[in-house]
């Protein structure tokens, strides 16, 4: 069992510099992949997972089989698999609940090896979701729609995030992403 506040390995707790030998935690999803528990679908160029940790009713990952550590290692003849990704996220999102809002993305510095691209529901409905940096990491610009990834691939070739920055969102006060919720004191429009 883990102590109280001990980080869950793969939410983000890595310590800086650490080493992301084979079989270290960081590889987990590598494993995941071929998990039945997990394994949702598949075709010749994705794998779909559901989250371990899931942060909503309905939170999964689509992997490309083919090896691409992050997001740093994109190219544009990544383009099209990039496309498939979100198709195959839609067609997931649709099947899992037509009458939820979901998003598309990914984490400016993820924390788990291979590229990723998470399907997550909008109503983070989850005992998982337990931390400033779990709620930050899916709803300020840490998370980055499909959608503008594809742009950035399409314009200049390569993908490229900041990280210093990116972490500074993760420590970012908590805020309400309701559209002119009232209730919320820090809404700053
Ligand atoms: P990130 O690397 O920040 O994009 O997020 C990694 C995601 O992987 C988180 O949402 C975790 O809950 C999830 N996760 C961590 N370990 C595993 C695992 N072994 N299998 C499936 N999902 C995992």
């Amino acid at each position: 069992m883990m102590a109280a506040g001990a980080k869950r390995k793969g939410e983000m707790g890595e310590a800086p510099g650490a080493k992301r030998t084979p079989g270290h935690w960081s590889q987990g999803l590598l494993s995941s992949m071929d998990d039945p528990e997990l394994r949702v679908d598949a075709d010749d160029k994705v794998v779909i997972i559901k989250d371990k940790y899931p942060k909503a009713l309905h939170h999964f990952l689509i992997l490309p089989k083919e090896k691409i550590a992050n997001l740093k290692k994109l190219k544009s003849e990544h383009i099209l698999l990039l496309k498939h990704i979100h198709k195959k996220g839609i067609e997931i999102a649709e099947k899992a609940d037509k009458n939820l809002q979901f998003r598309f993305g990914y984490h400016a510095v993820p924390s788990m090896s291979h590229l990723h691209m998470h399907v997550i529901s909008q109503d983070f409905n989850s005992p998982f979701l337990k931390t400033k940096k779990h709620w930050n990491s899916f709803t300020t610009e840490y998370f980055i729609d499909s959608k503008d990834i594809l742009d950035q691939l399409e314009d200049k070739g390569r993908v490229e995030t900041n990280t210093t920055e990116n972490e500074q969102l993760l420590k970012r006060e908590l805020r309400c992403t309701v559209f002119l919720c009232t209730l919320c004191s820090s809404y700053d429009g």
